[in-house]
């Protein structure tokens, strides 16, 4: 166990034997809004927004389109209030994801809609919200948007969302851009470009260019570099067919980040400045204009900005079939506040937040407290022997697909996020409660259904 400067957010240290996050201790943050918590750490995630922002614009210069932040790995209104004063846009892929942008205020015309299965509602939805762009993703999804933008009397911008046929090197094989996903248009198999001509053929739909998003938490570029290559040609295909040229080139997410030591969390300027020359080239080689270029980073920005604290409840030693002691401690959450070691075998770390132990470190599974043996936070991690009940862990970059994904499995209401900034704490989403749960539940009288 130790502290790892590059995985815990920007403001995180330790001080007298304590993790303290922004200034504040965690110990009394645990006091304060109890535990399990996400605490955000508020300048660590305007400062990532920042720096996309403007890593994009300074590789891309006047071709610089938007940074469109993933609501999926996290948002509430309060965080969408941080991405919409950065300046950067939204990307959303419900009507739920819509609504949170929408009650933060954000300007509509930063907003994207995205989605393999988008109902006609969340599209009504986003038509009329006038956000700047529909992602479509399938054929289906030509007619409908084309017939609602024409219902609302618009005409709508879209984009077209192409598989490349990428498999991305990710830790988690969280890889969306090779042919056989759910996800987007074929271009090898011809697919797109009939999507391009429907959408054309459109007589409510503008045809602004394409999309592709390769997978999650990828740490080089060439899968990108590929992607990019890929989309490319195909705009110069298009230019041959139609006579015109399409002006954006939106890459999608994607960029890795540091969960464990000896990962380094993807460079905002490296990942834009080989993503750039590569996309100057091609486009030159294939005498096109330069497109605009967006990005849509989730994990990369919210990731890194948040830890989550546990209190201890349990511990027990368990003895190996090579004679080795495994000792499990178990914390007040689990897989329904952080499934992805369960979904994906995600990797994470954790120290001992409340206090520095002199004992010697043992081989440790970090447990949660739910009715499922793969339960399991942390399957290996060496932690101090003397780590007891009413001891906090915290376990840093949870910010992206953990509040996000969470779950009332075991009918557990899911846990307060916080935010922290420079000695301060505040809610900005409450703890669920027990009334909340059950007031899901009704007893109705029977009603004849014909
Ligand atoms: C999930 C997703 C993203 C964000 O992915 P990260 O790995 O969090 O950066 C961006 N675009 C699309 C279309 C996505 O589905």
């Amino acid at each position: 166990m130790k502290f790892l400067p590059n995985v815990f957010s920007i403001n995180s240290k330790i001080v007298a034997g304590q993790l303290n996050i922004a200034d504040c201790k965690v110990s009394s943050l645990a006091k304060e809004f109890g535990t399990p918590l996400f605490i955000i750490d508020e300048n660590d995630f305007n400062y990532r927004l920042n720096a996309w922002k403007s890593a994009l614009e300074r590789h891309f210069g006047a071709q610089a389109g938007s940074v469109y932040y993933a609501s999926k790995s996290f948002i509430s209104v309060e965080v969408a209030k941080w991405i919409s004063s950065s300046g950067i846009g939204i990307d959303v892929c419900t009507a739920g994801e819509l609504a949170v942008a929408l009650a933060a205020n954000f300007d509509p015309s930063k907003i994207e809609l995205h989605g393999n299965n988008k109902s006609e509602i969340e599209i009504r939805a986003a038509i009329k919200a006038g956000v700047s762009k529909i992602v479509i993703d399938s054929h289906q999804e030509i007619e409908r948007v084309n017939r609602l933008a024409n219902e609302a009397g618009i005409i709508q911008n879209v984009l077209i969302r192409l598989t490349p046929g990428v498999e991305a090197h990710t830790h988690e094989f969280i890889s969306t851009a090779h042919e056989d996903v759910k996800f987007g248009f074929s271009i090898s198999s011809g697919d797109a470009a009939k999507a391009a001509q429907g959408v054309e053929q459109a007589a409510n739909l503008r045809l602004n260019g394409v999309h592709c998003h390769i997978g999650s938490q990828i740490f080089e570029s060439e899968g990108f570099e590929m992607a990019a290559t890929r989309l490319i040609e195909f705009l110069s295909e298009f230019r041959d067919r139609n006579g015109r040229e399409l002006a954006e080139l939106d890459l999608g997410g994607g960029y890795g980040v540091a969960y464990v030591e000896g990962e380094i969390t993807y460079d905002p300027d490296v990942a834009m400045s080989a993503i750039a020359s590569l996309v100057k080239v091609q486009t030159t080689k294939h005498k096109l204009a330069m497109p605009v270029v967006s990005i849509e980073p989730g994990r990369a920005i919210s990731a890194p900005t948040t830890t989550t604290l546990y209190e201890v409840g349990t511990t027990k030693n368990v003895t190996l079939d090579d004679g080795g002691i495994r000792r499990y401690i178990a914390v007040d959450g689990g897989m329904s506040d952080n499934i992805r070691p369960a979904l994906y075998g995600a990797q994470y770390s954790a120290i001992l937040a409340n206090r520095t132990s002199t004992q010697s470190a043992i081989s440790s599974r970090l447990v949660g407290k739910h009715c499922e043996s793969g339960d399991i936070i942390i399957r290996e991690i060496d932690l101090p022997s003397d780590i007891a009940p009413g001891d906090l862990i915290a376990t840093p970059a949870t910010g992206a697909y953990g509040r996000s994904m969470a779950s009332n499995y075991n009918h557990m209401p899911r846990p307060a996020v916080i935010a922290v900034k420079d000695g301060t704490a505040r809610l900005i989403v409450r703890r669920e409660t027990q009334e909340d749960l059950l007031g899901l539940d009704v007893s109705e009288q029977p009603r004849t259904i014909n």
